[in-house]
């Protein structure tokens, strides 16, 4: 088992402006990231918990969530996080046309600008599942992907003792960005414990760099 994703070969040749995996590192920063959401119960909870530890993350959201719950939105945005693009209704990207992969991540732009007034936003490919066509594109029109380095496995049904176990083992270094999710209580159960002991070893927690 890795909590480092194997590096798809797409990742190995495109460059960093296209596709991030890692954030800078300076200040002994990590980032966190949260996919899936906005959920009704378990965002609120999250964003509580980042209060407290006083904790930036980037929330890479999906579309039809984000129309459903606008008051999570807008407290995500109010409360100095970062907003991401998850797609609109969360797809196997890879059993779409070009098009229509295009148009559920433009459809989501609209959704993510109206809160936060920015046109661009990264973008995570559900399931991480891209294509070299989408990464041109992406090219061409100066956007970017958002992946990460560091799975924390929080949709494997473990309990959050055990991941926080697993991560307590298998330390992120600064720079790294950390998958979690926010549909589920899980991660948060999980950052309880480990985001007092980070901020204790010195690391800090900012959004990941607008590009
Ligand atoms: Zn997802």
């Amino acid at each position: 088992m890795t909590l480092r994703p194997k590096k798809m070969d797409l990742l190995r040749w495109l460059p960093k402006t296209i596709v991030l995996t890692h954030g800078p590192s300076r200040g002994h920063a990590l980032y966190l990231t949260f996919d899936d959401g906005p959920h009704p119960e378990h965002t609120p909870a999250l964003l509580d918990l980042l209060r407290e530890q006083d904790a930036r993350a980037t929330f890479f959201l999906i579309g039809r969530q984000a129309e459903r719950y606008p008051q999570l939105v807008e407290r995500i945005v109010a409360e100095g996080h970062q907003l991401g693009n998850h797609s609109y209704n969360h797809p196997v990207f890879n059993a779409l046309s070009h098009a229509e992969q295009w148009a559920e991540i433009v459809r989501t732009e609209r959704v993510l600008a109206m809160f936060d007034g920015r046109t661009r936003h990264r973008f995570r490919p559900p399931r991480g599942v891209f294509s070299p066509a989408l990464a041109l594109r992406f090219a061409w029109s100066h956007r970017n992907l958002a992946y990460w380095s560091y799975d924390s496995l929080d949709y494997q049904g473990r309990t959050p003792d055990e991941l926080a176990a697993q991560l307590r083992q298998r330390p992120p270094v600064a720079g790294e960005v950390l998958l979690m999710h926010d549909d589920s209580d899980c991660s948060r159960r999980m950052l309880e414990a480990l985001l007092p002991e980070w901020r204790a070893q010195g690391f800090t927690f900012p959004v990941l760099p607008v590009h």
